[in-house]
């Protein structure tokens, strides 16, 4: 009864806090000025990371659908997580393009801090594109200041199910349909560290996670944007036993799938792909100016967006 209490408490809170969100955005929002129309018909990209999940679980375990976006897609199981394999430092490269000795951030729980190089979302939103982070652990609202991003929605969960809902609900309306939607994923770390990476809980929350992907690609389907929007599915690290600091490939190899909107089939990357290489790739997908600071090398062999026809 307690843990339903709980349980029910934790839901009612992490609803509140999208709620407060939604309040808080509805007035940038607001005053925002409309989207340039050109952008209306232009490439998107959805970026999903999944917190905590280990390259080589995708073949050995049963995750259909990662499975068939790489066969559908171009990708890599062997890309490396950046050092140190924590969470805030490559959410921090994965926006600013730059390994975590070259952005600063290296304290996976660091209260408050600033990113000091251009962001993904600052690239985007100059270029007059719409950006959201969805995400399911509430340290990570970090990653988009108040003003910076036009959708945060934040929750604090160990199942991704209720962001998921928040993001297929979004992805169903115009006005909610983000060009760059960045989307962490928290369940396979949650089930990692509570009961061990490879437990039979973190399969369940791989598949969990499997099955949520699935739904964010049927969303993009029925919404017609299939033929412009590019799904980039990767990891912030892997993990072994309860944790993810050692520096072994259970650890720092991640999976790094992109597939969608013309991007090549059935092709492997054939250079090994760090983190800190995503945020130029999404740039150019999304025929944005990429940014001096990103050190990052765009994966080759994906077409610019002019390429889409
Ligand atoms: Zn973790």
């Amino acid at each position: 009864m307690k843990e339903r209490l709980t349980r029910w408490f934790g839901g009612l809170a992490a609803g509140l806090i999208v709620l407060d969100l939604f309040f808080l955005w509805r007035a940038p929002a607001e005053i925002q000025a409309p989207r340039p129309i050109s952008r209306l018909h232009g490439p998107r990209v959805i970026m999903c990371v999944c917190d905590g999940l280990r390259a080589d679980l995708v073949g050995r375990v049963a995750m259909p659908t990662l499975a068939t976006l790489a066969r559908q897609g171009t990708s890599t199981f062997t890309a490396r997580s950046e050092t140190p394999t924590l969470t805030m430092p490559n959410m921090v490269s994965l926006l600013t393009g730059r390994p975590p000795f070259g952005h600063g951030i290296i304290d996976n729980d660091a209260p408050s801090f600033e990113i000091a190089f251009p962001t993904i979302f600052d690239a985007a939103r100059q270029a007059g594109l719409t950006t959201a982070l969805y995400t399911g652990k509430e340290k990570l609202r970090a990653l988009a200041p108040l003003g910076q991003v036009d959708r945060v929605v934040v929750m604090q969960v160990a199942d991704s199910t209720p962001l998921v809902d928040q993001l297929v609900h979004d992805l169903g309306e115009p006005s909610t349909q983000y060009d760059l939607a960045f989307v962490h994923l928290p369940d396979a770390d949650a089930a990692g560290h509570a009961s061990g990476w490879m437990s039979l809980a973190y399969l369940e929350a791989a598949a969990r996670l499997d099955r949520e992907i699935n739904r964010i690609v049927h969303a993009v389907r029925e919404a017609g944007l299939s033929p412009r929007t590019a799904l980039i599915i990767t990891a912030d690290h892997g993990g072994i036993e309860h944790h993810h600091y050692r520096a072994v490939p259970e650890v720092y190899l991640v999976p790094w799938i992109a597939v969608g909107a013309g991007i090549p089939k059935g092709r492997t990357i054939p250079r090994p792909v760090s983190l800190h290489d995503t945020a130029p790739t999404v740039l150019r997908l999304l025929q944005v100016p990429i940014p001096p600071t990103m050190t990052g090398i765009s994966v080759e062999g994906l077409p610019d967006a002019d390429d889409r026809g």
